[in-house]
């Protein structure tokens, strides 16, 4: 069945607020079987609004509207729909009597225009709404349905999960249902994914595959539409076996709103394992990085912070000043310092990273050459170089992220 959602508001055309009802209406309605073609935004104006159901009614089958429900003159949503419906706006008694107790409770005057969020549409269904005043509407006129949800977020999530998923499920039923998986990658460009990947992106239909390029990483989604869970995922699986089996090294884990630093704090704990930072680059980044994840402090037991390699100031336990480099990326150094930190904070991991930005007077090393030196509790160490590019900030969080990627390859590869 096809869908449309039309979000109403000015303060979304103003770019003020983010339409991420769209967003959510989207994903809930792919999850539920319907086809999703288009999605519109239009100021709180009535003759546009008007205009824009009219060309819904040629395209749609089932048409969301949300946001303008509320009580004031602007909030033209429902009296649009109905007068586009030939129908009355009628005022709902049980909604009505929750309005009332609700205002009488919170000491206010009754003004006139809050019975507004009373009103429904003559011969529709009501959408209770859970967290809020204002009531929704489905309405199933002749060739498409449509359904009046309120703006917030809040309220349309709590409405839309309590009243109007059901009485879709209920009046509007589709057989086919898309089920989606979202696989994440590291270490990898979207146009090498997308070339790695080419054959199947190209000759699969179901389930599809969309690539997208995020903030030093990609993320892939794979889509099955199928008449149940059991034909998904199976369908699904067997395209992730393709995937891995390309490009399976950069894989680092499942899902819309994971990162590296979530996956990484859950290996340490599935393991049991801790770790601790030298940052000479980062300033600390490393670590508030990972204690954004609940549970860090059982894994990550602290840290260093210095200005450079080469501005260490003596204060681990073996490094002496004798140890002291004018070299920015001094690997044996780098190594040491890593070395000290797993004793000193008696980890299993250390990292030690270190780097050349603008601030560096380094004629030896370009900006963006960076050293990471991991140990471990058994001794063994790595040092690995890299070039990043981009601004400062830049370069400390692709080390940063590096960092972590290379601890939760050690661990993985035990
Ligand atoms: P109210 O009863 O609060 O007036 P309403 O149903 O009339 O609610 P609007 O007045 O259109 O809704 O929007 C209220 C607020 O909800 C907006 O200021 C905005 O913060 C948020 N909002 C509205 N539409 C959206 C949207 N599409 N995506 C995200 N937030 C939205």
């Amino acid at each position: 069945m096809k869908a449309e959602i039309i979000a109403v508001g000015t303060e979304l055309l103003l770019g003020q607020v983010v339409n991420t009802n769209a967003t959510y209406l989207s994903e809930e309605l792919a999850g539920l079987g319907y086809e999703v073609y288009y999605q519109t935004v239009v100021g709180d104006n009535p003759g546009r609004l008007k205009t824009l159901l009219e060309l819904a009614d040629t395209r749609s089958e089932l048409v969301i509207l949300c946001g303008g429900l509320g009580p004031t003159d602007d909030d033209i949503t429902r009296d649009i729909l109905a007068e586009h419906l030939n129908e009355a706006l009628v005022m709902d008694q049980k909604a009505l009597d929750y309005v009332v107790s609700y205002i009488s409770k919170s000491g206010r005057p009754m003004t006139p225009n809050n019975k507004r969020q009373a009103l429904t549409i003559s011969n529709g269904q009501v959408l209770e709404n859970p967290v809020g005043l204002a009531i929704g509407t489905f309405y199933q006129a002749e060739n498409t349905a449509y359904m009046v949800l309120p703006g917030p977020p809040r309220e349309l999530k709590g409405m839309f999960e309590e009243s109007a998923k059901p009485v879709l499920k209920e009046l509007l039923p589709q057989k086919m249902k898309l089920t989606s998986r979202v696989l994440r990658f590291y270490g990898i460009g979207e146009s090498r994914l997308v070339t790695e990947l080419a054959e199947l992106i190209t000759t699969q239909t179901n389930p599809t595959l969309a690539p997208y390029a995020k903030t030093n990483e990609v993320t892939l989604r794979l889509t099955a539409k199928t008449e149940t869970d059991e034909e998904a995922l199976l369908l699904l699986n067997k395209m992730e076996e393709k995937i891995q089996e390309k490009v399976g090294t950069y894989f680092y884990g499942y899902g819309e709103t994971n990162s590296l630093q979530n996956e990484l704090v859950n290996v340490l704990k599935k393991e049991g394992k801790t770790l601790s930072s030298v940052e000479c680059l980062t300033s600390g980044l490393f670590q508030s990085t990972i204690s954004t994840i609940p549970g860090s402090d059982l894994v990550s037991k602290g840290g260093v912070i210095f200005p450079s390699l080469n501005q260490l100031v003596v204060s681990l336990p073996n490094v002496s000043s004798q140890n002291k480099s004018n070299d920015y990326l001094d690997e044996q150094l780098l190594t040491l310092v890593a070395e000290n930190c797993c004793q000193m904070f008696e980890t299993d991991y250390a990292i030690a990273i270190a780097g050349i930005t603008d601030n560096c007077q380094s004629e030896s090393y370009d900006v963006g050459e960076v050293a990471i030196a991991l140990t471990d509790r058994t001794g063994k160490q790595e040092v690995m170089r890299y070039n990043f590019g981009g601004n400062k900030a830049s370069i400390q969080y692709q080390a940063v992220l590096k960092g972590m990627d290379l601890i939760r390859r050690r661990l993985l590869s035990k």
